[in-house]
């Protein structure tokens, strides 16, 4: 189903830079529109973020792309994703072949999201908790991906990257983020690569922003 659309979406964010074939793979194959409340099912395949629910956003295809790219994972790495959200991120990551560990903090969007995983055989690791303090029994990760936006960089998911691992992660306000891309160099070193203009939903948590 939507075969052609999702082929189109594949299309244009190519068009937008996007390289990584594994990456491109994984997106061709899942179908987003799984993802997403029947009420918005016919703009899924626009590259954009829509509704889920609860106030919270299925993130815009290129986005996830873009997030997914950054980590340069490479088929077995462990990632610990914070957000699971719709689940949509998580799906591309376990299609690309990695160990997926999920962190999702609202418990109505958690609960909803794990029977996708069961009913679509989605092998990830999930926990209702706040991500911002990360997993820590199953850290070192390769790769750590925040789908919200936070006001610094959790030093919890700092601790956790394996050495030359990469955290993503927005930084900003609760409006607009500037990406930050780290690298772990050594225990206590991380180079950091910036990317500015992107718009996420608050990262709510010990490390986020404090819920109203
Ligand atoms: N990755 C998701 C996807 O593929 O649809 C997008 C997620 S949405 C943009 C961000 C999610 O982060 C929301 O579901 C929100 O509840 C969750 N969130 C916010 N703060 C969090 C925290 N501290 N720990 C875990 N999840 C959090």
């Amino acid at each position: 189903m939507y075969e052609k659309e999702r082929n189109e979406l594949i299309d244009s964010i190519i068009e937008k830079g996007i390289e990584d074939e594994l990456v491109l793979n994984a997106m061709r194959k899942v179908e987003r529109h799984l993802f997403v409340p029947d009420s918005v099912k016919h703009h899924s395949y626009r590259d954009s973020a829509l509704p889920i629910g609860f106030g919270q956003t299925i993130s815009q295809p290129f986005t996830v792309a873009y997030m997914t790219q950054a980590m340069e994972l490479k088929p077995g790495s462990k990632v610990l994703e914070v957000g699971t959200g719709s689940g949509y991120q998580a799906a591309i990551l376990y299609e690309m072949g990695m160990k997926v560990y999920s962190i999702e903090r609202n418990v109505d969007i958690y609960n909803r999201t794990l029977k996708l995983f069961d009913k679509y055989s989605i092998r990830a690791a999930t926990r209702c908790s706040d991500g911002t303090i990360g997993w820590n029994e199953f850290s070192p990760f390769d790769g750590i991906v925040v789908t919200a936006g936070g006001p610094s960089v959790p030093e919890n998911l700092k601790k956790q990257l394996a050495i030359n691992g990469k955290l993503v992660i927005p930084v900003g306000d609760k409006k607009s983020q500037t990406l930050h891309i780290l690298t772990k160099i050594d225990e206590d070193k991380f180079e950091t690569k910036k990317v500015p203009y992107f718009a996420f939903v608050p990262l709510i948590g010990k490390e986020g922003w404090k819920e109203k």
